[in-house]
């Protein structure tokens, strides 16, 4: 469902943009949906009114949350079923965060991702998007919200836009905490600076070498590494905040000196943070992170380098080709899940996350 959906059925019950924008509000911060001011010249029409409960129920039915799975550091992988029976996952983060899925399944195919093995089976309304967040809000404050879940924005960005907008506008995120996460395309260098909300940007590079970048990401726009970087480089400025680029490392793939000495020679001088992410082992898929020791050596030497450099563990913030496993387990059974209105954690999953 579209955000728009609801506008529209507002606006046929004679509901005004004020109107709207308050229940839109209310519906985002996870409040009864007739919250706000009770003085007489705030009230809703009386037919509003009446299809307030309606209205609340349909909004619930958006997301229903189907297994929860606590990491270590305070995040929890969530497998949220949409109303269509189809399920995503959404990951609640440390320090308030929550990342979100914007596609059932992924067009781009990254050869190091779960996801994208499936292709993509549909779009995530933009309503669905917002109810990912109001889900997470009636368990606890979210007050960064990135898509990095499943699926590439830019292949929904209507929906991606307009959610980030009603997020940022009404639903009390600070627009440097909307962090809009792609593997690169012109879309985004066009569309994003045209918003009354524009959200931060994360770039997935995971590597500098255009030959190889197209085989590990195999549907992604043939765009030079260089290219991305002076595009996004430029979105940065703009908006005074930095670019997050996404370094999945792969042992032997893309964590050699020469790919560093590259990244130096593309990223000094950059108002960019690079996130080294090793890799988080999928069943079933043939790649290994590098060992731990080699990991934290790349990251120092890197920072050594001038380039502003963090070893990110993906159970934490920055997941990115990690997503996807739970649905994958629960289409195999290795999920149990759980009755409507009965979240409880299910630890056996733990050690994955
Ligand atoms: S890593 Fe992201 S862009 Fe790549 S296939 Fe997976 S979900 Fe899609």
């Amino acid at each position: 469902m579209r955000i728009h959906t609801i506008e529209e059925r507002l606006h046929a019950l004679g509901a005004k943009d004020c109107h709207i924008q308050r229940i839109l509000r209310a519906w985002v911060r996870a409040q009864p949906l007739d919250a706000g001011p009770r003085a007489a010249e705030h009230a809703l029409p009386l037919a509003v009114r009446k299809d307030l409960p309606a209205l609340a129920d349909t909004l619930q039915a958006l997301t229903t949350l189907r297994s929860q799975h606590p990491g270590e550091d305070g995040s929890a992988r969530l497998l949220v079923g949409l109303n269509d029976g189809q399920t995503v996952e959404s990951v609640l983060l440390p320090r308030d965060g929550l990342c979100v899925s914007t596609q059932v399944g992924c067009a781009v195919g990254c050869v190091f991702c779960m996801t994208g093995r499936d292709g993509l089976i549909r779009q995530v309304g933009s309503a669905e998007i917002v109810a990912q967040v109001v889900l997470a809000r009636q368990q606890r404050h979210v007050k960064k919200v990135v898509f990095m879940g499943m699926g590439e924005p830019v292949h929904n960005l209507d929906n991606v836009l307009q959610a980030i907008d009603v997020l940022g506008s009404l639903g009390d995120i600070g627009h440097k905490n909307l962090v809009f996460s792609t593997v690169g395309d012109y879309r985004v260098f066009e569309r994003l600076p045209q918003g009354r909300v524009k959200p931060a940007l994360a770039l997935s590079l995971h590597t500098t070498n255009a030959a190889l970048r197209e085989k590990l990401l195999p549907r992604a726009p043939r765009i030079d590494p260089a290219e991305l970087v002076e595009l996004a480089e430029a979105y940065a400025r703009s908006t005074g905040y930095p670019i997050q680029y996404q370094w999945t490392l792969l042992e032997g793939i893309n964590d050699s000196e020469e790919e560093l000495d590259a990244i130096v020679r593309l990223l000094k001088g950059k108002y960019a943070i690079m996130n080294m992410i090793p890799y988080n082992t999928n069943e079933g898929l043939e790649f290994r992170r590098p060992a731990p020791e080699r990991a934290a050596e790349i990251a120092r030497s890197l920072h050594r380098r001038g380039i502003l450099t963090k070893l990110r563990n993906s159970a934490g913030q920055d997941i990115d080709g990690g997503c996807g496993q739970l649905r994958a387990r629960e289409s195999l059974g290795k999920i149990r899940v759980l009755q409507r209105g009965a979240p409880i954690q299910d630890q056996s999953e733990h050690s994955k996350v």
